[in-house]
């Protein structure tokens, strides 16, 4: 007799590992320890690899919280537009997560965003505009203005502004911040993180200070406003700012590093050859910061750096010996450094 169908083909289904939708594989990246790198300090360091998430970020998480709440309360509607000012990794996690929805995607990006990171998003299937990034932000052809301009011209457009939009942040409270508290057993005592929209660094550090005295650390470009500087000066991507985003809380930093972009690239490119983990300019920024507090700690801290997306999109930048050059910084020696 056997099985009837539908009760065999049930039990086949239940050995198979899937998931239904490339958006269920968004969060839970692994904490990875810093050996080399870290050598020199004392505490254990422990970096949070966000381009594990199915769209190379820490932004997928953001995305998928954004669009579901928006459908939830009719912002986005089927058939509609998602506009966003974007440097890249929003981009791609929004598009991911529109992915089989039906949305179309317009992206306004800054002209300093990688050409790389351009074509990941048209690829994706997204339409990409840009915008002069040396014009001030309430200038007509600066990416925000533009992208408001959009938003009146497209009918059905919704913007889900990663700069004021309260989802972004939650995103970390719900999912980063628990997921590093569950994956260091409540060990963490310092959070390190870079401040674009402020959102990571202010999602997670209230989780985790509402979990325990958990000190968190701001890393942010010399020249963006964070640093006291007026929004210039700085070529690292994803990070820095010539304004105050809405998703930015000044009362969640315990202390914000400034990091010059000599160090910052310096640090990325040594996170590669030494730890095997090709990442980007705003990953360096945090691990220089992370260590530059690491070095007044001892051996019972737990240090936890966020590094928000990989390298790949940088290899004509930050891992182009041509380009390093021409934009005056050293190019680092090739020596692997003893652990
Ligand atoms: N690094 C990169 C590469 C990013 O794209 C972003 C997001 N702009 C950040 C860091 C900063 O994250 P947040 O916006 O949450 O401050």
């Amino acid at each position: 007799m056997g099985f009837p169908a539908d009760a065999k083909r049930r039990v086949t289904m239940h050995r198979m590992r899937f998931a239904s939708s490339i958006v269920e594989l968004i969060g839970n990246t692994p904490l990875v320890r810093v050996q080399r790198v870290a050598a020199h300090v004392a505490p254990t360091v422990l970096a949070k690899v966000e381009y594990l998430n199915p769209g190379g970020s820490v932004k997928d998480r953001v995305a998928i919280r954004m669009i579901e709440a928006a459908e939830r309360d009719g912002r986005l509607r089927p058939g509609g537009t998602i506009v966003e000012p974007t440097s890249g990794n929003t981009g791609a996690g929004l598009a991911l997560a529109a992915h089989g929805k039906g949305y179309r995607c317009v992206f306004v990006c800054p002209d300093r965003v990688s050409q790389d990171k351009r074509d990941v998003l048209r690829a994706y299937g997204a339409e990409v505009v840009i915008c002069p990034s040396t014009v001030p932000r309430d200038h007509p052809d600066s990416y925000h203005s533009v992208s408001d301009r959009l938003v009146a011209e497209i009918d059905g457009a919704w913007k889900p502004d990663q700069y004021t939009n309260p989802d972004g942040p939650a995103s970390h409270a719900a999912t980063t911040g628990p997921e590093i508290w569950r994956d260091t057993d409540g060990r963490v005592t310092h959070f390190v993180t870079g401040l674009g929209t402020g959102g990571t660094l202010n999602g997670t550090g209230r989780f985790l200070k509402r979990m325990g005295p958990v000190r968190v650390i701001g890393a942010a470009p010399e020249g963006s406003v964070y640093a006291g500087g007026n929004g210039q000066g700085y070529l690292v991507e994803g990070i820095g700012q010539d304004f105050f985003p809405l998703t930015h809380d000044p009362a969640v930093p315990d202390e914000i590093v400034a990091v010059p972009d000599d160090e910052t690239f310096a640090m990325t490119r040594r996170l590669a050859r030494d730890e095997g983990l090709l990442v980007g300019g705003s990953s360096g920024a945090a691990m220089v910061a992370a260590l530059r507090v690491a070095e007044r700690l001892g051996p019972s801290d737990v240090v936890v750096v966020l590094l928000p997306d990989g390298g790949r999109g940088y290899l004509t930048k930050i891992f182009n010996d041509d380009w390093m050059t021409v934009h005056g910084f050293d190019v680092p020696a090739h020596a692997v450094t003893a652990a």
